[in-house]
């Protein structure tokens, strides 16, 4: 019966680890990120320590399938996921969202700590090599409390910062710093005054 007992509980085990982990990368998946960001954003809350949200999307990956293949692609996410499991801490997590998006959830880590954890990050992919080329990453950083204490708004912000990133010429990592006025959709529906600089 005590060995059943324990075979039950291995497979729980193996069934819930598959069901959190993105099959390419060994990475939690998006819905394990949620989860996860949810529970984190509260437990710093509680303790009133910071936390730390980087988003990350490759560059221009479309090139790498259409130049190398699909399963070369592959190859190359999986190589981006074991840089970023080395550039962060133990207590630290790295995700897979989907596609060539990455999300690093940084307990802990203040604004100084996560934008340099997110730059970590951004060199070690660009030691990737893709044929001649380096491969390149932009980042998105958002921090609780700074920017907000709701995990959908942290990742909505640090989406936002990584569209900047992106906008400002790739490879390189913006933290959060306000919305644009000039698009109606960038308007913040808190109706708190809105930062007009930098992004
Ligand atoms: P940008 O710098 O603007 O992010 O350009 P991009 O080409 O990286 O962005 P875009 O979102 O246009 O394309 C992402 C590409 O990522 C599309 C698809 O070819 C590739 N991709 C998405 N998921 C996978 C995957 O699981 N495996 C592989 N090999 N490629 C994927
Ligand atoms: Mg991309
Ligand atoms: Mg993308």
């Amino acid at each position: 019966m005590a060995a059943l007992a324990f075979d039950w509980a291995r497979q729980r085990e193996v069934l819930r680890a598959l069901a959190t982990t993105d099959g390419l990368t060994g990475l939690l998946n998006q819905r394990a990120f949620h989860e996860r960001l949810e529970r984190e954003v509260a437990g710093a809350l509680a303790a009133g320590r910071p936390l730390g949200l980087v988003v990350i999307d490759l560059d221009h990956f479309k090139a790498v399938n259409d130049r190398y293949g699909h399963a070369q692609g592959d190859r190359v996410l999986e190589a981006v996921a074991e840089r970023l499991t080395s550039v962060v801490r133990a207590t630290d997590v790295a995700a897979r969202l989907g596609g060539e998006e990455f999300a690093l959830i940084l307990p802990d880590a203040g604004p100084a700590s996560a934008a340099a954890t997110a730059e970590r990050a951004r060199v070690a992919i660009a030691a990737l090599t893709v044929g001649a080329r380096s491969l390149t990453a932009s980042a998105g950083i958002a921090t609780c409390p700074e920017n907000g204490t709701e995990a959908a708004r942290l990742l909505q912000r640090a989406d936002s910062a990584l569209y900047s990133a992106k906008r400002s010429g790739r490879n390189r990592c913006h933290p959060y710093r306000g919305e644009r006025r000039t698009r109606p959709a960038d308007h913040d529906r808190t109706g708190t005054a809105m930062n007009t600089e930098g992004v």
